[in-house]
């Protein structure tokens, strides 16, 4: 089965979508991307795609602030999306790469007067934290704050701060780092947000601690007061209550919900899952997988039937 790619406004093999090393982005990071998944729902013989539009507002919002203009509404990047998935054809869960990138052949640091294009990509993809359960370590790299690179667009160029954490995290032998804001709170995974129980509330940093607005954390802040009347508190979240939570679990659309087992060497609640995580994991797989028919809105169906 040949993996397609969509690139200046064509659809081709994902192995001939090639750029120029002269392309801007390449050097400077001046694009803005999203990761968006496909769930194939096997019983229904569907892929649906989670919340679409949602990723595409979020990387309009991006692109605003690298001064794009961008030669497709949200819709067209929509029916591109759902295109190129029913034309790879996957039968098991996917992800989705599209990139709006400076796609002039110049070199020279600025955003303005270059041209701008977006590519997407598509490719088979299962868990993205291979582990039921996350150790996690706080990271000696702090989120930047918002006047550095505003960290609430997925830029690019901002996502060395992400890889830097994320492989300190992996030689100190964790699954994934957290990271602190600039005044030291709790910010959030390198690639998933975070959410922490603490007398039986259920608590996430809010958005103005450093983090990238997740449509998970979204998602679960929906789920938790639609399907448990739970009300998340959004706050300003101390490192010191990373070690007293009874629970803690990572957000993202690539980590889906991961359980946090245990934080610098300190075991979360006792090491497995807890209740309130499992009950929300099991709501959220529904609910993506388009097996709860109230969120279908959110799940765009890939095949014809
Ligand atoms: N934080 C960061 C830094 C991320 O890169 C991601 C992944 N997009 C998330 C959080 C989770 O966001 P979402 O739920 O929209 O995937």
């Amino acid at each position: 089965m040949p993996e397609y790619a969509y690139l200046k406004k064509q659809f081709v093999p994902l192995a001939e979508a090639k750029i120029s090393i002269m392309t801007h982005s390449l050097h400077y990071g001046t694009a803005v991307f999203e990761g968006i998944r496909g769930n194939w729902n096997a019983e229904k013989k569907q892929m649906y795609i989670f919340r679409l539009k949602e990723h595409y507002t979020r990387l309009f919002h991006g692109a605003r602030v690298l001064k794009m203009n961008l030669p497709y509404s949200n819709e067209d990047l929509c029916n591109i999306t759902v295109e190129l998935m029913r034309k790879s054809g996957f039968k098991e869960d996917a992800y989705i790469r599209p990139v709006a990138y400076k796609s002039s052949e110049a070199l020279g640091l600025r955003l303005h007067g270059l041209e701008d294009d977006v590519f997407m990509l598509t490719i088979p993809w299962g868990r993205y934290l291979d582990v039921d359960v996350a150790r996690c370590g706080v990271s000696s790299w702090i989120r930047p704050s918002d006047n550095v690179i505003p960290p609430r667009f997925k830029i690019n160029g901002l996502y060395i701060n992400n890889s830097l954490a994320k492989t300190e995290a992996h030689d100190n032998g964790f699954d994934e780092a957290i990271m602190l804001t600039p005044d030291g709170h709790v910010s959030e995974g390198s690639g998933e947000n975070i959410f922490l129980v603490i007398d039986g509330q259920i608590i996430t940093p809010s958005v103005d601690q450093s983090i990238l607005i997740g449509i998970t954390r979204d998602t679960v802040i929906k789920l938790a007061k639609n399907e448990l009347g739970i009300e998340v508190v959004e706050r300003a979240v101390d490192r010191g209550e990373l070690y007293m939570a009874e629970e803690c679990f990572l957000t993202g659309t690539a980590a889906h919900i991961t359980p946090v087992s245990e934080i610098d060497h300190r075991l979360v609640g006792n090491g497995k899952i807890g209740p309130l995580t499992q009950k929300l994991q099991k709501i959220y797989f529904d609910v993506i997988k388009g097996n709860n028919p109230k969120y279908l809105d959110w799940c765009w169906p890939v095949y014809k039937k």
